[in-house]
C-alpha cells in the first residue's frame, strides 16, 4: 500500500512531518487497541484521559505558562487529524475538553478561574463539559431557555434543561450557558464555569443508542435552583454568546481536521480491502469502477486537508475570517461522510459488521456534520456573507 498518497508528510516540513509521525504513533499505540473495544462496549475508558494528558495532547494547543505546549493552529489540525483516523471518541473528548472548555477558559477567564482549573484539565485530573445545547435551542444558540435568576444574597440559580452534552455525565466542571434576562435575547447569555458537584443537579445518560461516538459520555443536565456564586461568571456578563461562538468558531478546526482523518481512515481501509478481496477472478481493485470511487476519495481527501490547512495558516497569521473554517468545516465532514459511505459499500457486507473499521467511521462522521454548527448552518454563515457582500 503506498500510503505516501494518503498521508500528509510529503507536504509538510520536516518539524510538523516529526510532529504528525510522533502523534499518530502514540494514536496507533495507546487509542487503536482500544477503539474498536469501547465502541461496542459504550463505555467511556477513564484510561484515554490519562494517556492523552501524558502525552501532552490535552494541553496542545494551550500556551506554556497555562501548563500547555504551544502548538500552532496547524499542529492542532495534524494532531486531530492522526486521532480522528484512529479514534473518534479520543478526538471528540479532546475537542471538548481542550478545545471548548480549557481554552474559552484561557481565553475568558480570570486569573483565579484559571488558576483553579486549567492545571487539573491539562493533566487529566479534571474532566470539562461545554453546557450549551438544549432541547429548544440547538442551531438557534440565541434562544436557550436556561435561566440564571439572581439571589438576594448574590449569584445566582439556574434551571432548565441542557442535552447532548459530550462528558456531562462525568465531568466536574462545566461551562454553563444561561440566559440573565431572556427579554435581552442574546445579550442575555451568560458563560458560568461552575464545579459540577451541587445541590440541584441531575445527570442522565441520553436517551436511546447514540449512532457513533458510543465510547463517549453524552448526557441530559437538569437544573432545578443549581447555586451560582457571584464569581462564577466566565468572560462577562451578558457576554456568554460571543463566549460560546467564540469558542466554537475555533473548534470548529478541528473537528474539520478529525474528519480529514476519519476520511484518510476510510480511503485507506477501502484500498486495503479492495486489494485483497476477489471477485470474478481478480481483486476488487482491478476494476475500473472501483478505482474510479478510489480516485474521487483521494483526490476529495486532499481538497479537504487543504482547505483545513489554509484555515490553520490563516489564523496563524491572524487572517481568518469566519468564512475560512465555516468552508473548511463543511466541505471536510461531508467529504469524509462520502468517504465513509464509499468505503462501506466497497467492502460490501462484511462493511457493514463492526469486524471492519468502516462501520465505526461511517457511524461517526455524521455527528461531525452535527455537532458545533451543522453543515447547513455553516452554508448559512457561508451565504449571509455572499449576500451581505
Ligand atoms: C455526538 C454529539 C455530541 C454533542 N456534544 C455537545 C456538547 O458537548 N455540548 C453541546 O452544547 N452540544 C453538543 N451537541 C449538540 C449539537 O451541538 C447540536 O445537536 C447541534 O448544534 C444541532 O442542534 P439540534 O440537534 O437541536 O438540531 P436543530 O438545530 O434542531 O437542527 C435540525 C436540522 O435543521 C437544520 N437547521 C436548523 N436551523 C437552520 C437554518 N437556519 N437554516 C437551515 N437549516 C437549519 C439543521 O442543519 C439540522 O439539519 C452534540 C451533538 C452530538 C450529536
Amino acid at each position: 500500500m503506498n500510503r505516501d498518497l494518503w498521508l500528509p508528510d510529503g507536504d509538510l516540513d520536516g518539524d510538523h512531518r516529526e510532529f504528525a509521525r510522533t502523534i499518530r504513533a502514540f494514536a496507533e499505540a495507546k487509542l487503536l487497541p482500544h477503539a474498536r473495544a469501547i465502541d461496542e462496549a459504550r463505555q467511556f475508558r477513564r484510561e484515554m484521559v490519562h494517556d492523552l494528558a501524558t502525552a501532552g495532547i490535552l494541553g496542545g494547543p494551550l500556551p506554556p505558562e497555562h501548563g500547555g505546549r504551544g502548538w500552532s493552529p496547524l499542529q492542532l489540525a495534524l494532531a486531530h487529524e492522526e486521532l480522528g483516523a484512529v479514534c473518534g471518541n479520543a478526538r471528540g473528548f479532546c475537542a471538548v475538553q481542550t478545545g471548548l472548555v480549557a481554552q474559552c477558559l484561557a481565553r475568558y477567564g480570570d486569573d483565579a478561574q484559571r488558576r483553579r482549573w486549567l492545571g487539573p484539565l491539562v493533566r487529566g485530573e479534571a474532566i470539562g463539559c461545554f453546557a450549551l445545547t438544549e432541547p429548544e435551542a440547538g442551531s438557534d444558540v440565541a434562544g436557550l431557555g436556561t435561566a440564571a435568576t439572581p439571589r438576594p444574597a448574590g449569584g445566582w440559580l439556574a434551571s432548565g434543561q441542557k442535552w447532548w452534552i459530550t462528558n456531562g455525565g462525568i465531568a466536574d466542571v462545566m461551562i454553563l450557558f444561561a440566559t440573565v434576562d431572556r427579554a435581552l435575547g442574546k445579550n442575555g447569555i451568560t458563560a458560568f464555569l461552575v464545579e459540577t458537584r451541587r445541590e440541584g443537579l441531575v445527570r442522565a445518560p441520553m436517551p436511546g443508542v447514540e449512532l457513533g461516538h458510543r465510547g463517549s459520555d453524552h448526557a441530559t443536565l437538569t437544573f432545578t435552583g443549581f447555586p451560582i456564586a457571584a464569581d462564577e461568571v466566565l468572560g462577562g456578563l451578558g457576554k456568554g454568546f460571543g463566549v460560546a461562538m467564540g469558542g466554537l468558531a475555533a473548534g470548529r478546526l478541528s473537528v474539520a481536521a478529525g474528519a480529514v482523518g476519519i476520511h484518510r481512515a476510510a480511503l485507506a481501509a477501502a484500498v486495503e480491502f479492495t486489494a485483497a478481496r476477489q471477485q470474478f477472478g481478480q481483486p476488487l481493485a482491478r476494476f475500473q469502477m472501483v478505482q474510479e470511487r478510489l480516485a474521487d476519495l483521494l483526490a476529495s481527501l486532499h481538497a479537504s486537508r487543504a482547505l483545513v490547512h489554509r484555515c490553520a495558516r490563516r489564523r496563524a497569521a491572524g487572517t481568518e475570517t469566519h468564512a475560512d473554517v465555516a468552508m473548511a468545516k463543511l466541505f471536510a465532514t461531508e467529504a469524509a461522510a462520502q468517504a465513509a459511505d464509499a468505503a462501506v459499500m466497497l467492502h460490501g457486507a462484511r462493511g457493514y459488521s463492526s469486524a471492519f473499521p468502516v462501520e465505526r467511521l461511517w457511524r461517526d462522521v455524521q455527528a461531525l456534520r452535527i455537532y458545533e454548527g451543522t453543515s447547513m448552518i455553516q452554508k448559512a454563515i457561508l451565504g449571509r456573507m455572499l449576500a451581505d457582500g
